[in-house]
């Protein structure tokens, strides 16, 4: 903004605000050049800011586009209130009432000075924006106050001009002249239109206008007298004031215009008579509102964006800029001082005009800067808000008489208009964007696209109507043809299928022509017919005969073979006969060779019993190894006389081979008693090596395995018993599995015999110092002690046996230094059942258990089992008591060489 303004108006301020007389040396304008008259056509707004600020505002301004309604706050600018003073000529009055009296203002308008005389010899004087004497023309008027304010309104700005002063100075003839008779008198309002209408470009902009009067606080619509309590209406927001129901004509050229100001006028007086008032008393108000649409440079400069692609283009609303310029014809002032007056009531007040004391009131405030300024008092104030202290170009000019009779109403004026300067104004360009417009614009494309669409739809619709009508048409051509051909086809066939009949018809004719042709050769071979079937009967009686012949014959055939055949079933009873008798001569055989082995078997026993009675033994001997061999033969009564030449006579006249055959043989008995022959020359240790060389032994273990017979286990396990006392023999029967096979017998025999001679053949085993660990290994020691369960003295007698051999070889081979390990007699549990019995009354089993106790504690290793399950007392008992004194005295020995057991017995306190 022009500094130049603001130095201007600080110097006016100071000056004003003194009011004193001698502010006239000091030079009151800042101007350019204050020396330089003001030009013809220089406006108030070229003197200070307001020059710059219409131009200047329009370039700086800056875009809405992204704010939307009004510009930014930051885009106001200051604009003081511009004060032009009007001197009114003489009247004709005054010329004659006022002759002799010099005007009371002196106007020095190169200086912008006007000179108020208070009396002959003094003045003050008052600094204006622009000082217009008598002789200024209504042209220079309207362009010197109006014309920068109408520019403003153009480039979108609200604009004030207002005329205020004492009735009769001329407010209503600088503002409202229409110039009728004479256009140079045209006032301000009028030459503000001709000049809007000429820049505005109507296709685009709109120009309209409300007419208002507003006395005794009422607002009047002047186009519309029924209308005369029109309601402000304030934006809450921007508190910009707006009245809804004032009438708004568009204007859209100067004649309708002047129409209207006419009827206002009209409407005006009319209004003032009905209330019986005057025009002074009331305030005039024309309110212009110009609507334009921001194009071209204009726009491009508003737009802050660079997006302008073709679719934001086509949906950018068009930017508006609505400027509003209020030209205010007031109420004459020389009411204000009597209403600024206190006292006044209410009514009183409006009587005088309230609004206009409240208008002096808000002007005051605002000079003065005060923080508060009493807008709402009135309504003027109200309708004025924007005009003064807001965002509004504001043009004041004040109109004063010339005549000293109203000096103090001039002075009032004058000093009004003094104070009204202070005022300051922050312009805002009052931009936004017309949605309403766009809107509208697009309301009317989407019914176009809408239209159009329709339009398209229909024509889609017609077409593929037709295309359907076409194609249906097509179809039901191409059946009708198709039809067409099918029934020409059908013709066509039915035609060659006649004609077909019809050929098959003649033939058939001709073919009946032909059968009566061979009917009549027929008859004349008849007779050829005869002759041939009287042949042909020869010929049968001729076959007949033969086929006698033949009979005959066959008859013959079967005779001889019926006398064939019962030649040969002769021949096949001849054979069975024949292997009958074999069959009865081997069966025979068998028997023999039975009665044979009974035979030898009998000599045997015979031979044994002799041999006896002999020896002069008496019955058994239970226990012994004799008895045991004795008991292994088959207990047999009666007597036998052969002699052992005899049986090895018999033995060899029937062959070993062949007693050993009949060991396997199927039937039981003849088993049983070949078992027994085999026993009986087993006793014999002749007999014992060609028995094992034979397979003998072999068989016999085989037996125990395969069958279940009980007398057969017995016999076979005493003759194997009988062969185990031969080493070479004991080591085969381990080979062959013998102590599992035995284990197995013992298992499962019920008989003490049969228990007793498997524990005979285990215990003759457990006499062989090779087999020991072997022997344990198969679990023979177990077996052993399993058969204890049989309480049958002749078998605790061989278990004891055994036990008593097993020890001896254990403590043959731990003298040897072979054996270093605890008995395994000891390891396979055999110590309970051995001290259990060390005292038994059976003698033969007490002796062989003495004898494997002093085995057993022959070895150190054995001591500490032996004290532990009592074996110790055992052997101290047997060394005291035994009948034997050979085996007392290997008690005795043995006890005293073992440091363990002098050990305990010296613990035990015990003397030996
Ligand atoms: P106001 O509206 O202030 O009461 P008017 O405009 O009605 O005063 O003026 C009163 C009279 O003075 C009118 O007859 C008018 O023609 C005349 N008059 C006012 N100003 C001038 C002027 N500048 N030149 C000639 N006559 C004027
Ligand atoms: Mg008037």
């Amino acid at each position: 903004m022009a500094s130049g303004g603001g130095n201007y108006r600080n110097g006016t301020h100071r000056n004003s605000l003194k009011g004193t007389t001698t502010a006239t040396d000091r030079p009151l304008s800042v101007n350019s050049n204050p020396s330089k008259p003001a030009l013809k056509n220089k406006s108030l707004s070229s003197a200070g800011a307001s020059a710059s600020a219409s131009s200047g505002l329009r370039k700086s301004s800056p875009g809405s586009l992204g704010g939307g309604g009004t510009t930014k706050d930051d885009a106001a600018v200051p604009g003081r209130v511009r004060v032009a003073v009007r001197l009114r000529p003489r009247n004709a009055e005054e010329l004659v009432a006022d002759a002799d009296f010099a005007d009371c203002v002196e106007l020095q308008p190169e200086f912008k000075r006007l000179k108020l005389r208070k009396n002959n010899w003094d003045t003050d004087t008052y600094e204006f924006d622009e000082v217009l004497t008598e002789f200024a023309s209504q042209k220079r008027v309207y362009e010197v106050v109006a014309k920068p304010v109408v520019e403003s309104v153009l480039d979108g700005y609200n604009g004030t001009v207002m005329a205020y002063g004492q009735t009769g100075t001329g407010k209503t003839y600088t503002l409202g002249r229409l110039g009728e008779e004479d256009t140079a008198d045209r006032g301000i309002i009028v030459r503000a239109m001709e000049d809007i209408l000429a820049d505005v470009s109507l296709e685009t902009d709109s120009v309209s206008v409300s007419y208002l009067q507003l006395y005794m606080e009422s607002l009047q619509d002047l186009l519309d007298p029924t209308n005369d309590n029109i309601s402000i209406v304030e934006d809450p927001k921007s508190g910009d004031i707006s009245l809804p129901g004032a009438t708004l004509v568009e204007i859209r050229d100067q004649r309708s215009f002047l129409e209207l100001l006419r009827l206002g006028e009209a409407h005006r007086y009319a209004a003032n008579t009905r209330l019986n008032t005057e025009s002074s008393r009331s305030h005039a108000l024309l309110m212009v509102h110009v609507k334009r649409s921001v194009k071209g440079r204009d726009l491009a400069h508003s737009i802050q964006n660079g997006n302008t692609t073709n679719l934001a283009k086509s949906l950018r609303p068009t930017l508006v800029r609505k400027g509003k310029l209020v030209v205010v014809d007031l109420a004459g002032s020389e009411r204000i001082d009597k209403s600024g007056s206190e006292g006044h009531t209410l009514e009183e007040a409006k009587s005088i005009n309230l609004s206009l004391s409240a208008l002096g009131k808000c002007i005051n405030a605002l000079a003065e800067n005060s923080a508060h300024v009493p807008v709402r008092d009135s309504k003027l104030t109200r309708l004025l808000r924007d005009s003064f202290g807001g965002t509004a170009r504001t043009s004041l000019v004040i109109t004063i008489g010339p005549s000293p009779r109203h000096r103090g109403e001039t002075t009032s004026t004058i000093m009004f208009g003094q104070r009204a300067m202070k005022v300051e104004n922050m312009l805002k360009l009052k931009e936004e964007f017309d949605y309403k417009s766009l809107a509208r614009k697009l309301d009317i494309q989407l019914d176009q696209l809408i239209m159009e669409h329709e339009r398209k739809q229909k024509a889609f619709e017609d077409e593929i109507e037709r295309i359907t009508t076409h194609a249906e048409n097509q179809i039901s051509e191409a059946e009708q043809n198709y039809a067409n051909a099918m029934e020409k086809e059908r013709l066509k066939y039915q035609k060659e299928y006649m004609e077909s009949i019809k050929k098959l018809e003649e033939k058939w004719m001709m073919n009946q022509q032909k059968h009566s042709e061979r009917k009549d050769q027929m008859v004349s071979t008849a007779e050829e017919v005869a002759e041939l079937k009287k042949l042909l009967s020869k010929e049968t009686s001729i076959r007949k005969a033969a086929e006698e012949e033949v009979n005959n014959l066959k008859s013959q055939i079967a005779q001889l073979k019926m006398s064939e055949a019962s030649a040969n079933s002769e021949v096949l009873k001849l054979r069975k006969t024949l292997e009958d008798e074999a069959y009865r001569k081997e069966k025979l055989e068998g028997e023999i060779s039975m009665l044979q082995t009974q035979l030898l078997q009998l000599s045997f026993e015979a031979d044994e019993t002799r041999r006896r009675l002999d020896r002069g033994l008496p019955g058994k001997v239970p226990g012994g190894l004799d008895s045991l061999i004795s008991q292994a033969r088959p207990q047999v009564n009666d007597s036998g006389n052969g002699e052992k030449a005899s049986i090895e006579n018999l033995f060899e006249q029937v062959g070993l081979q062949k007693i050993l055959s009949l060991l396997e043989a199927e039937d039981a008995d003849v088993r049983i008693h070949a078992v027994k022959v085999v026993a009986n020359l087993a006793a014999e240790e002749s007999n014992q090596q060609k028995i094992v060389e034979a397979g003998g032994l072999t068989s016999l273990l085989a037996l125990l395995g395969t069958s279940k017979d009980e007398t057969i286990h017995r016999v076979a396990a005493g003759a194997i018993a009988n062969l185990a006392m031969n080493e070479t023999n004991q080591e085969l029967i381990m080979s062959e599995g013998g102590i599992s096979l035995l284990s197995m017998t013992a298992a499962n025999a019920e008989d003490p015999q049969t228990l007793r001679m498997v524990a005979g053949a285990i215990a003759n085993l457990c006499g062989n110092d090779k087999l020991q660990n072997k022997l344990r290994g198969e679990g023979g020691i177990k077996a052993l002690l399993g058969m204890v369960k049989c309480r049958h003295p002749d078998v605790l007698a061989q278990v004891a046996r055994g036990i008593a051999n097993f020890a001896k070889c254990e403590s043959r081979a731990s003298t040897q230094g072979n054996k270093t390990v605890r008995s395994l007699l000891i390891e396979d549990g055999a110590l309970p059942w051995i001290v259990q019995n060390a005292n038994n009354e059976a003698s033969p089993i007490r002796r062989h258990i003495e004898l494997a106790l002093c085995h057993l504690a022959q070895h150190e290793v054995n001591a500490r089992d032996m004290i532990t399950g009592g074996a110790l007392w055992e052997l101290v008992r047997i060394s005291r008591d035994c009948s034997r004194e050979d085996i007392r005295t290997l008690a005795h020995r043995t006890l005293t060489s073992s440091p363990t057991f002098l050990a305990e017995l010296r613990r035990l306190r015990i003397d030996y």
